[in-house]
């Protein structure tokens, strides 16, 4: 699978590393990294390499990376040695996304609060 990139991207510069960040977990189709503005004593970003705008964009060719990222996530939660968390994905502007590259939020090491 060929690695998709979209100028002016902020998360597509964190991949080429033009942009630096704190980086939990990386392999060749996924990086994991700690938010900039963390809400949360954890807060970590995963996102696929390749340039997906958000949830809503993905294809029937995406799903192999989109499982691939939720079948890591258990051992990015044990890097970050948190049992329990929440997984946020923000889809569109109105529903909180600001960053248009699909990324799903680690948060954890607080009790959080209800949705919405
Ligand atoms: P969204 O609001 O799109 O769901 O989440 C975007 C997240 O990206 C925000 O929590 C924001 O703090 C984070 N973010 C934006 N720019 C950067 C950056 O340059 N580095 C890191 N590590 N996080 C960023
Ligand atoms: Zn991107």
């Amino acid at each position: 699978m060929s690695i998709q990139h979209s100028d002016n991207c902020v998360f597509c510069k964190i991949v080429s590393g033009a942009i630096p960040s704190n980086k939990v977990y990386e392999d060749d189709k996924i990086l994991a990294f700690h938010d900039i503005a963390p809400v949360a004593p954890v807060h970590v970003l995963v996102i696929p390499k390749s340039h997906i705008k958000s949830a809503v964009d993905i294809t029937p060719q995406d799903a192999e990376i989109v499982g691939h990222i939720f079948s890591k996530i258990p051992e990015i939660a044990k890097l970050l040695d948190i049992a329990e968390f929440r997984i946020v994905n923000n889809c569109g502007a109105s529903a909180g996304q600001t960053e248009f590259h699909l990324h799903f939020h680690i948060l954890g090491g607080r009790k959080m609060g209800n949705m919405g």
